[in-house]
Formats: structure tokens, sequence, C-alpha cells
């Protein structure tokens, strides 16, 4: 039998976990197709004008918050509100015996985490974060070719998200409902990289932007170090009118790059290392430069792979099936404190713009 979702808070994300569940019109622009694990059991939204948006969608709309988590038939709800507010509808609604996805970021403190985790256990109910983003086709395909090998041991990642209309125009420049681009995007390119690449985080080093006169972050450079030796970096910049790629990773025999969300994905794999004939002639300096000089032919390859098929139901199959037993939930709860961790770490960093030690 399908779960049954009560979803809280019926703006932009609501709205799109409706749609994505109800096999609807989202925006006028993307038609999903109806989930095979769950449907909508109720909406509450505490502005009465999404409420009635909802009632006129043709959903059935609680009067309350208390209203929707009482209801026997609801399973799983899923917050979509503003950050400030996770912790509280998550721990009401586990204590109220439901299972919770909590919208990213999953809340605002590492202590605001624990206590939902705290809620998860002493409820026995499945509590995850919506970090839909591990499933982008890009980095699925980007993911397909690091765990391939075929570009080498991994040296760095370098992620990034560049707009230039600035920062949006709603709680989001608010430091009180966790506004910022730290959390609105920093969030799920810290996580795509940790699960990649491991969470044996040994620093972050960040810097923020603050060029639109918000108290917030409109852009954000997280730079983290793994024990491992890995670097990552993240980077969201609200102000950059020429984009940079999306994300380029270096391998120790190769890279690989995607420039933007339609792109494919590059891969330039060095098939003999010894190559070291060529030069790059230049009118300036001493007139020839061997570190920059392309490869020849025969010490190099460079091919494009697709970007794969993804389903945008499958965070609900594994959550579903997490809350049945057959499997773990994707996102867990040590993956979830490790990012949480980074993000405090970043805060940290920004304002003392001292690197912070794990
Ligand atoms: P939004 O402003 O469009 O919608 C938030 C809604 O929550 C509003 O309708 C508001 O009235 C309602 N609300 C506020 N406080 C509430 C409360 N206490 N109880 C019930 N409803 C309440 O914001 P959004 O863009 O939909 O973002 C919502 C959440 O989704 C945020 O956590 C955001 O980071 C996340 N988000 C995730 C993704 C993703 O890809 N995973 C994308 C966008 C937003």
């Amino acid at each position: 039998m399908k779960k049954k979702v009560g979803v809280v808070g019926y703006g932009g994300m609501g709205q799109w976990h409706v749609c994505s569940i109800a096999g609807t019109t989202y925006l006028n622009a993307i038609d999903f197709e109806k989930s095979d694990v769950c449907e909508v059991a109720g909406i509450y939204d505490i502005d009465p004008a999404k409420n009635e948006k909802a009632r006129n969608d043709g959903y059935r709309v609680f009067d309350t918050l208390e209203d929707l988590l009482a209801d026997k038939e609801i399973d799983i709800v899923v917050i979509a509100t503003p950050n400030d507010v996770h912790e509280s509808i998550a721990i009401a609604a586990m204590d109220a015996g439901k299972h919770v996805i909590s919208e990213k970021p999953v809340t605002m403190s590492c202590e605001a985490l624990e206590n939902m985790i705290a809620a998860s256990e002493r409820n026995g109910k499945i509590f995850s974060v919506h970090q839909n983003r591990r499933y982008d086709d890009y980095f699925v395909g980007m993911k397909g070719v690091v765990e391939s090998g075929e570009i080498g041991d991994i040296i760095s990642i370098e992620s990034r998200v560049h707009g230039d209309h600035g920062i949006p125009g709603d709680w989001r420049k608010t430091v009180e409902a966790g506004g910022g681009m730290l959390y609105d995007w920093g969030v799920h390119m810290i996580d795509q990289q940790l699960w990649l690449l491991g969470y044996d985080v040994e620093s972050v080093y960040a810097r923020f932007d603050y060029l639109t006169g918000v108290p917030v972050d409109d852009g954000c450079f997280i730079d983290i170090k793994l024990k491992s030796g890995k670097d990552l970096h993240v980077e969201i910049c609200t102000y950059n009118f020429i984009q940079l790629p999306l994300m380029f990773v270096r391998g120790k025999t190769g890279s690989a790059l995607v420039n933007d969300w339609k792109d494919s994905i590059h891969i330039t794999r060095c098939t003999d290392w010894g190559d070291h004939d060529s030069i790059l002639p230049t009118k300036t300096a001493s007139g020839l430069s061997k570190t920059m000089a392309p490869r020849t032919d025969r010490a190099i390859e460079s091919y494009e792979i697709r970007r794969p098929e993804v389903n945008v139901h499958d965070y609900y199959r594994n959550f579903c099936d997490a809350i049945d037993g057959k499997c773990e939930q994707l996102v867990k709860h040590d993956e979830m404190r490790v990012v949480m961790k980074v993000i405090m770490a970043a805060f940290e960093s920004a304002r003392t713009q001292q690197v912070v030690k794990f």
C-alpha cells in the first residue's frame, strides 16, 4: 500500500513535493509521473493564502499543524518551510508517530540536529533530509566516473553554482529564517562532495560575499580538506555574469568536467605519462613553455559521456523502503551530522577568517 504523505509548507518546494508525488504539473513547466510508493494525504501552511491555493489545487487542507499530525492515516511528514522551523516541526511530527523528511538544510545548528535525531530514535521513526541533488544526472554521471577509476585516484573536486540575479528576495535574505547561499545551495554541494569522497574532514576554510546589502551571505567559497589529502571546493555566487564550470574533478590520470546544467561529461585522460616532447611557442618571455604545452595525440584521449537517466521518485522509493526495513535510508544521520558540522565550521571560518580544524 502507498504511504500517505502530509506536506507542511505549500510554497515553492512544498508544491514541488506535492506535484512530484501526485504526478501533476509543477510551475506550468514540469510534468511529473505519479509516485508508485506514496500519495498526498494533505497539506498545512501557516499562510491562509497558501492553504487556499492547496484547496483550489484539489488537496485536503488541515486547519492547524496539530490537526495534520493527529491524522492517523498520515505516515510521512515532509517539511518544506523556511529553515528556522524545521527542528520544531520535525520533533513534533516524530513525537506524533510520523516518519519525517526535512527539506535541506536539515536545520541550523548541530544541537538542533541532535534534538531531531533523538526524536527519531526515541520514537523509532525514520528521519532524513531531502538531499535530492544526490540524484542530479550530471552528479550521478560524475560519481560513476570517479568510482570507475578511469581518471585515477581523485585529487580534488570543485563544484560551482553561479548566477547573476543576486540572492532570492524572500526569507532567504534574513538571518533569522536561515537565509544565505551556504544554507541554500552550499549544503547541496557539500553533501554531494562528502558523499562522493568521504566524511573524513580535517579542516574547513570559508569566505563569504556580501555584495547585495543583505545581512546573509549572497555568495560563499568553501575549501574542505579531507584527512585522505583530497581537496574539496564549493563556490556559490549570485553575482557572476560569466559562469564557471559546474563541476570539475582532477584525478591522477585524468580530468572530468561538466560545464553547466545541460552539458554532458567531458573526460580527458593521460595515456602516456612520459610524453614530454611538446613545447608551446609563445611570443613573450623566453618564447617556449613546456608546462602549458598540449600533449601529443598519442599521450592523451578525450571523450564525452552522456548524462545517465535519473528518476525523481528514487528518493521517496528509498525512504519508503527504509520505513519498511528493506534498506538503509539514503541520507544517514552520521552523514547529516558531518555536513552540519562543516556548515557550522564554514560560518565560523568566514567570521574569523581562520581555518577551522575538525
Ligand atoms: P517558500 O518561501 O517558497 O515556501 C515556504 C512555505 O512555508 C511558505 O508557504 C510559508 O507560508 C510556509 N511556512 C512558513 N512557516 C511555516 C510554519 N511554521 N508552518 C507551516 N508553514 C510555514 O520557500 P521554499 O523555497 O519552498 O523553501 C522551503 C524549504 O525547502 C527550505 O528549507 C528550502 O531550503 C528548501 N528547498 C529545497 C530545495 C531542494 O532542491 N531540495 C529547493 C528549494 C527549497
